[in-house]
């Protein structure tokens, strides 16, 4: 038996590739003697926005901080409640907390995406916004969302985290809801050498609220207008970011293409994603597309799996192991079997096979001929 070593993700493979462009560009931002709030910034904003379909973007320093401030300028508030997945990640929740509001956990359907049904069963007075969660770089089921919201008077704030470059119905994530936060994390997508995020919107109001509440709530260099933050995204990270953006198709697409051969080769064996609600013939298309920042198979026996991946040098990963309800920092874990069924059910299952553009064909052999042994065995 030979022992592979694939890992889950190998970031410097990226960084190798682009690494004469990289240099060009530490040697441009380093040149030019601005290091915040810049050219490079406004440059990057102007693409992301036109990348998205809508009219603005705003840099910031993470996507934790942009769901904050994008939560703080639609004047989200202690008292006020927000409904996300209950599978997210916990910057969802951290975030809505860290505004003084409430986090509501909504039960998921079997495509792991947060279930409009379950969203409606938790609207109460106080619910001023929905987040739903693109997870996996796969878009959650937004129609139903956005007619709940318009039903109720809600706000709509993507997180988008996980999903730079996916579409529903045409149009990308970034331009479905009012708002919307990217993170540029090193495991994203998209992603620097560092931290960054960005917030996207169609509206002038929150654009110009972002703008002065990730900057210290200034309005000018002199007036602070309410007391802010500071949480920007720095030019090497903007011009870093500006040009991955000309790649990101393609990326995605490598990562699309891994997907689809996990999904071809192993469906008869385990649970793979399903494909989205509103893919045309389960297929991923121009009007529909999953970016699969990750990608999460359901085995029965997924201790065994993962030992006997590993044995072979296969990585894999649990993400995440606790849903947002059974974290201590939510104070009744115990609840959440309750609370939310299908995503307490799905979660014992899940698992993050390797994933990333860089991957080669044949480590993705690699991998799927290993989880077919095991299945054979
Ligand atoms: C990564 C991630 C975040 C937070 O992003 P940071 O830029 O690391 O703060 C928020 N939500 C989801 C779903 C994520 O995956």
């Amino acid at each position: 038996m030979t022992i592979a070593n694939i890992p889950i993700v190998d970031l410097a493979r990226q960084f190798n590739k682009f690494e004469n462009e990289l240099v060009e560009i530490f040697l441009r931002v380093g040149r030019s003697g601005i290091y915040v709030q810049g050219p490079e910034l406004l440059a990057f904003e102007k693409h992301f926005a036109e990348y998205c379909g809508v009219p603005f973007a705003i840099g910031v320093g993470n996507a934790t901080d942009g769901l904050a401030i994008a939560l703080k300028a639609m004047e989200i508030r202690p008292g006020d409640e927000v409904i996300t997945a209950a599978n997210s990640f916990i910057a969802s929740a951290g975030a809505i907390a860290e505004v003084g509001a409430t986090p509501v956990f909504a039960d998921i359907r079997e495509d792991l995406n947060i279930d409009p049904e379950s969203v409606s069963r938790l609207i109460t007075s106080r619910t001023k916004a929905i987040m739903p969660v693109h997870l996996t770089g796969r878009p959650a089921d937004m129609d139903p969302l956005l007619k709940i919201a318009q039903d109720n008077d809600l706000w709509v704030i993507e997180d988008a985290a996980q999903a730079v470059g996916a579409k529903y119905k045409g149009k990308r994530t970034g331009a479905l809801g009012d708002i919307a936060v990217f993170s540029l994390h090193p495991l994203k997508n998209l992603h620097v050498y560092g931290d960054g995020g960005i917030i996207t919107t169609k509206s002038p109001e929150l654009q110009l609220a972002c703008q002065k509440i990730r900057n210290h709530g200034l309005i000018d260099r002199d007036t602070c207008l309410s007391w802010g933050r500071n949480s920007r995204l720095d030019e090497l990270q903007a011009a870093i970011a500006n040009f991955k953006l000309n790649h990101i198709d393609e990326l995605n697409d490598r990562f699309r293409l891994i997907a689809a051969r996990y999904t071809n080769e192993l469906s008869s064996y385990v649970g793979v994603p399903q494909a989205c609600k509103n893919c045309a013939n389960g297929q991923c298309g121009r009007e529909n597309l999953c970016v699969f920042h990750n990608y999460v198979i359901l085995p029965d026996d997924r201790n065994a799996l993962m030992n006997h991946l590993a044995k072979r040098g296969i990585a894999t990963k649990i993400r995440y192991p606790r849903l947002l309800n059974e974290q201590p920092a939510y104070g009744n874990p115990e609840l959440a079997l309750e609370q939310t069924p299908i995503a307490s059910r799905i979660n014992a299952r899940i698992l993050s096979l390797p994933i990333f553009p860089e991957m080669t064909d044949a480590e993705v052999s690699i991998v799927i001929d290993a989880v077919k042994e095991f299945y054979s065995k």
